[in-house]
């Protein structure tokens, strides 16, 4: 089996299915994304959530709030769909290809992860018994980010006719809506205008505009066909059509090659200009070439990111395309970060939530860590609108993070699981912490991320307050969101001890190094800092003796047990059934919660608790949130609960390939993908980023006969194999280091052979 090549063959037309699979084989760079929706389209009765999206590009939206209370949000960004490109209608004598037509002798569809490419081959016999082999290759370039081809392959099998391509470029696209499901747009509404449709040396070119964020986006699209033909382009005032007409002999291979070309407002002014001059470099290279180019940028990409499983080709395969979609997904400037759906779907409205930084940051920091600095940019660039946020809050100094957002303004409805997880805030500070535990980078910290640290930590400051000599932090929520508004909730307050704690440490290191000018830009004293240490020092954690566990906050122990024995199986997930308040009064958790407290902030618990914490939770954890079962799976390694960890592993790493949470059309699962990859590397690889280094604590998983991943650390590529009996450790890249395995250090200069713990290989 090819690990680089998920593959379904004999293509269903039921309409879920089509749905699902727009989103599987879409194709993205991180700049744009294109749901892989037929060209030819559906029947009319079909739903179908066709569109092309560009990271970080939005409109403004009502967010309708029935009592205006302060402070609520009243307007919402939204991710537009900006353009239909994808348009290509093929008629053969006066045939029109559709798989709802004539006999589909052969189909399937492929996503290449080293090539960089999607595929869809039908091999059709149409109503009057023309055959002919239909092969489409897309590809959203690596390398030209603002490039999506289409190669359209037609080959005539029992017959010599006439072929018509009819393709499309339209500019009156709406977004998908459904108003009975929350996580989803509820309403349509034409986010997007054409202002111009021109075509200028055989290149269609639509400009558009938003209509409340008054962003332009610039589309052009050149058809090139391999033979000559008939050309007429129709121009309508918000779309185009070119129709090209030719013969095709039997046996002949026609191909269409359809290259769009996207700019917009946000990142470039004359965007038409620039669109039709990267058109013009686009079409002087062969299409080979360009495949070339985006193979060469994945050998690299893999070169870094791969995680080989041995014993178990369909996971890797699995494991491979989690780590592709990260890619695809991931923002490349300062503009954009990583939906909560990628460039895949309008689930979650494009919007950007703390999946980034605890679950996404986690694989490219050994990876890539210029692509984190770069998410981390974007959270320094929204950072006035942090603290514009804080003070809508009613805070007096700080700067509070929104929970969801594209731009940088708060994006969330419903407070209680949106504004009022302040974790955000920790979890920034987290993210920014271990970039510099990896990179040692002092000047980015110095530039930008000691700024963001200290204002995050005046935040917790001022939110929180002293109380019988202890820290408390009073009406926030934790990341499950089956328990809203609470006092000290336990994973917020570890956080927040950790931004506090790390400000110091900044503080202190910049001053050291003479790297002062942050302090006088935000005006931060001595007095601050003395401040931060003692929050840090008196926080309180909320612990029970009685249980030896943590609490996820001061009122969860006194609330009913919720009844899980007479919840029947599609009551889940809990939130499209219960009222929100009904879940707030019962112990019961959407997701992981204290137990991810005691997976990334392992140090602050002794093991015990951490363990009687996780037998707790686990029995009230629903996971309704795909966030959650990577996490358990980790702490159950932690915890050398090997078959546990390996069982929660396997329900989270085909989540979208099998569509288990049955979402999947509105989006991949970003969030979820890199907790996979944690699932493996963090939790059967033990590794952990610490002050000291490296640490490490391999198992090798029964069904497994070996894995394998390389980490970046510092200057260094650390080559890490686990297989039988042994775990070793190569240095591939870099100057020695000292790394810790199960507790005891070592010098890695060249290799290192450590046998795996005993109780570890089950
Ligand atoms: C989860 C959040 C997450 C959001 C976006 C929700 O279902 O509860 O933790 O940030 O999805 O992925």
């Amino acid at each position: 089996m090819n690990k680089y090549l998920f593959e379904i063959n004999d293509l269903s037309t039921d309409n879920d299915d089509l749905m699902l699979h727009e989103t599987l084989f879409h194709n993205a760079n991180g700049y744009l994304g294109v749901r892989s929706n037929y060209e030819e389209g559906y029947p009319e009765d079909y739903n179908s959530i066709r569109g092309m999206y560009i990271n970080g590009f939005y409109d403004f939206a009502e967010m309708k709030q029935a009592e205006k209370l302060y402070g609520f949000v009243e307007e919402k960004q939204t991710m537009v769909n900006i353009v239909d490109t994808q348009g290509i209608k093929l008629v053969i004598d006066g045939e029109e290809f559709s798989l709802f037509q004539g006999t589909v002798l052969k189909s399937s569809r492929t996503l290449d992860m080293r090539k960089g490419i999607t595929k869809r081959t039908t091999l059709w016999r149409s109503p009057n018994n023309r055959e002919v082999e239909i092969v489409i290759t897309r590809m959203a370039s690596f390398t030209m980010l603002p490039l999506f081809t289409i190669d359209y392959q037609v080959t005539a099998k029992n017959f010599s006719g006439e072929v018509k391509f009819i393709s499309t470029h339209i500019g009156n696209v709406q977004n998908y809506f459904n108003p009975n499901d929350p996580r989803v747009a509820a309403e349509s509404f034409q986010h997007i205008h054409v202002e111009n449709a021109d075509v200028q040396d055989g290149v269609s070119i639509i400009a558009s505009k938003t209509s409340k964020s008054n962003l332009r986006v610039w589309s052009a699209v050149k058809n090139e066909l391999s033979k000559e033909g008939d050309v007429q382009q129709h121009v309508h005032p918000h779309s185009i059509e070119c129709e090209i007409t030719t013969k095709i002999d039997q046996v002949e291979t026609i191909s269409l090659t359809k290259f769009t070309i996207l700019f917009d407002s946000i990142r470039s002014e004359n965007g038409d200009e620039q669109a039709l001059k990267l058109m013009r470099e686009a079409t002087a290279k062969t299409l080979a070439s360009l495949y070339e180019e985006q193979e060469e940028f994945l050998a690299n990409y893999w070169e870094n990111a791969s995680v080989d499983v041995e014993g178990d080709d369909e996971l890797s395969m699995a494991i491979y395309y989690n780590l592709y979609q990260l890619l695809q997904s991931v923002g490349k400037d300062r503009f954009s970060n990583v939906a909560a759906k990628g460039l895949s779907g309008e689930g979650y409205e494009g919007h950007y939530f703390w999946d980034t930084e605890m679950y996404i940051q986690p694989f490219f920091l050994l990876t890539q860590p210029d692509i984190v600095k770069n998410l981390i940019e974007y959270r320094y660039n929204i950072l006035d609108f942090a603290r514009e946020h804080a003070k809508i809050m009613g805070h007096t100094k700080g700067a509070l993070y929104p929970w969801r957002t594209i731009m940088g303004k708060e994006c969330s409805g419903y407070y209680p699981s949106g504004s009022a997880q302040y974790h955000i805030n920790g979890d920034i500070a987290y993210s920014i912490i271990n970039y510099y535990l990896v990179t040692k980078d002092l000047d980015f910290i110095a530039e930008k991320g000691a700024e963001v640290l200290f204002e995050t930590a005046r935040l917790w400051l001022d939110v929180g307050h002293f109380h019988d000599g202890k820290f408390m932090i009073h009406n926030v929520t934790g990341p499950d969101e089956y328990t809203c508004v609470v006092n000290n909730n336990y994973y917020t307050n570890t956080l927040a001890q950790h931004n506090l704690k790390w400000a110091v440490k900044f503080f202190e290191l910049l001053e050291s190094q003479n790297l002062t000018s942050v302090f006088e830009k935000i005006g931060l004293e001595h007095s601050e800092i003395e401040s931060f240490k003692r929050a840090a020092e008196q926080i309180y954690l909320p612990y029970n003796e009685e249980l030896d566990i943590n609490p996820q906050d001061d009122s969860f122990l006194s609330k009913k047990v919720w009844d899980f024995e007479n919840t029947p199986k599609d009551k889940y997930p809990l939130l499209l059934h219960y009222h929100p308040l009904h879940l707030y009064r019962h112990q019961v958790c959407k997701q992981a919660d204290t137990v991810l407290a005691h997976f990334i902030l392992e140090d602050a618990q002794s093991l015990n608790t951490i363990e009687n914490s996780f037998a707790y939770y686990e029995k009230i954890t629903t996971h309704d949130s795909s966030l959650s079962t990577c996490i358990y799976s980790i702490v159950a390694s932690k915890l050398k609960q090997y078959d546990k960890a390996y069982e929660y592993f396997g329900e989270s790493a085909k989540l979208d390939l099998f569509n288990t949470h049955k979402n999947t059309k509105d989006g991949i699962h970003t969030a979820n993908m890199g907790g996979n990859y944690m699932a493996i590397v963090y939790g059967f690889g033990g590794l952990r980023i610490k002050e000291d280094g490296l640490h490490f604590a391999p198992a090798l998983p029964k069904k497994w006969t070996g894995y394998n991943f390389k980490v970046r650390f510092e200057d260094s590529v650390i080559f890490v194999k686990i297989e039988g009996d042994n775990c070793t450790f190569s240095l591939q890249k870099g100057s020695e280091k000292t790394i810790r395995v199960y507790g005891k250090a070592y010098e890695l200069k060249d290799s290192l052979v450590i046998p795996l713990e005993e109780k570890s290989h089950v």
